[in-house]
C-alpha cells in the first residue's frame, strides 16, 4: 500500500447529532490494527482534489515538499482514526466529530458526500502502538477518542476488565461500544456540567491498571498528572495523547507543554 494517496468517499452516515461516519474506498493491501491513526488532507476551496506532493517513500522529503506547496494551495492536514475496516466491502470508516465550522476537517465532514476526495498520509506502522497486556485498564477520553477507544475495546480479550470514561456533549452522543472484555463505561455529559477530570479523580480505580488517555490536550495532561502524582501510577503505565487543543488549530505551533509531552512520549518509548 502506498503511504500517501487519495481517498474517495463511498458512503456517509449520521451516527449521532454530532458524529458522522464517512466510509472511504480502502487502498489495496490495507492492513488494519486497533487505534490506527492517519493524517487526512482536506482540499482548499475550489480544489476538487487536494494537492499532494509526490510520494517517493522518504517521509522527511515528502513533508518538506508538502510544506513547499504555497499555503493557499496546501491542503489542511489533520489526524484521524480508522474506526473500522471492512475487507468484504473494501471500505474503511472514519468517524468525524462535528465540533463546529471553525475547523476545515469538521466543516468538510458536515457536508461530505460520496465521490468527494481527500488525501491521506498513512496509516503508518510507525504509529502502531499496541496496548500492553494487563489484567485491567482505565480508558478516558472525549468524543474524538471514541473511534480509537471503540477499536481498542473490540480488540481486548475476554477476562480483562476496563473502566472507561467518555465525555460527550449530551446523552444523544452516546454510542454502543462492544467488547469481549468486562467493561464498565461511564458517560459524562457536558450539557449537565459533567467532565472527565473530576469524574476520574472521584472514581475508585483498579490498583495495577494500564491507562489510555486521549482527547483535549489540557484535560489529558491533567488526567495524567492526577494518575501519576495522586495515584502513584508509573508513567510507563499510561498511554496519553492530546488529540486537539482548546482555542488552537492543528496548524498552530506546539506550545511548550505540547513539546514537553512529546519529549516525554519519546523518552518513554525509548525505555521499551
Ligand atoms: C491521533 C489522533 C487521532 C484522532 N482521531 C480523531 C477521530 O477519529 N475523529 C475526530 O473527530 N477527531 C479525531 N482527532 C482530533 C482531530 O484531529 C482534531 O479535533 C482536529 O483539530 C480537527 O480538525 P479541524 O480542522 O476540525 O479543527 P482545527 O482547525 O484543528 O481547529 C479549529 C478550532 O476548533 C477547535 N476544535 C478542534 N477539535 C475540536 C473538538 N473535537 N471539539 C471542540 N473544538 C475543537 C480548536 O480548538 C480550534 O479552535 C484525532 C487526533 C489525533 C491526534
Amino acid at each position: 500500500m502506498e503511504l500517501v494517496d487519495l481517498l474517495a468517499v463511498t458512503r456517509v452516515r449520521t451516527l449521532t447529532p454530532r458524529m458522522r461516519r464517512v466510509s472511504f474506498a480502502a487502498p489495496a493491501g490495507f492492513e488494519t490494527w486497533p487505534d490506527q491513526q492517519l493524517k487526512l488532507c482536506f482540499p482548499r476551496p475550489g480544489q476538487p482534489v487536494p494537492r499532494l506532493p509526490v510520494a517517493d517513500g522518504d517521509d522527511m522529503r515528502w513533508y518538506r515538499e508538502f510544506l513547499a506547496i504555497p499555503e493557499d494551495e496546501r491542503p489542511w492536514m489533520r489526524s484521524f482514526t480508522v474506526r473500522a475496516h471492512d475487507p468484504a466491502r473494501a471500505e474503511l470508516d472514519i468517524d468525524f466529530v462535528l465540533h463546529g465550522t471553525a475547523g476545515p476537517a469538521a466543516r468538510w465532514a458536515r457536508t461530505a458526500e460520496p465521490g468527494e476526495v481527500l488525501g491521506r498520509y498513512g496509516p503508518s506502522t510507525v504509529y502502531r502502538q499496541p496496548l500492553p497486556t494487563a489484567a485491567s485498564y482505565v480508558f478516558a477520553g472525549d468524543e474524538t477518542a471514541l473511534p480509537a477507544m471503540g477499536s481498542l475495546l473490540e480488540s481486548l480479550p475476554a477476562g480483562v476488565s476496563v473502566q472507561a470514561f467518555v465525555e460527550v456533549h449530551d446523552p444523544a452522543e452516546e454510542q454502543r461500544l462492544d467488547s469481549p472484555a468486562e467493561v464498565s463505561l461511564t458517560w459524562l455529559h457536558r450539557s449537565r456540567g459533567e467532565s472527565l477530570v473530576p469524574a476520574v479523580r472521584a472514581a475508585e480505580l483498579p490498583a495495577a491498571a494500564h491507562a489510555w488517555l486521549a482527547g483535549e490536550a489540557g484535560a489529558v495532561r491533567s488526567l495524567r498528572r492526577h494518575l501519576v502524582d495522586d495515584r502513584g501510577m508509573a508513567k510507563r503505565a499510561i498511554d496519553f495523547t492530546g488529540y486537539w487543543r482548546a482555542s488552537l488549530t492543528q496548524d498552530d505551533a506546539p506550545t511548550d507543554e505540547d513539546l514537553a509531552d512529546a519529549n516525554e512520549r519519546v523518552a518513554l518509548a525509548r525505555q521499551d
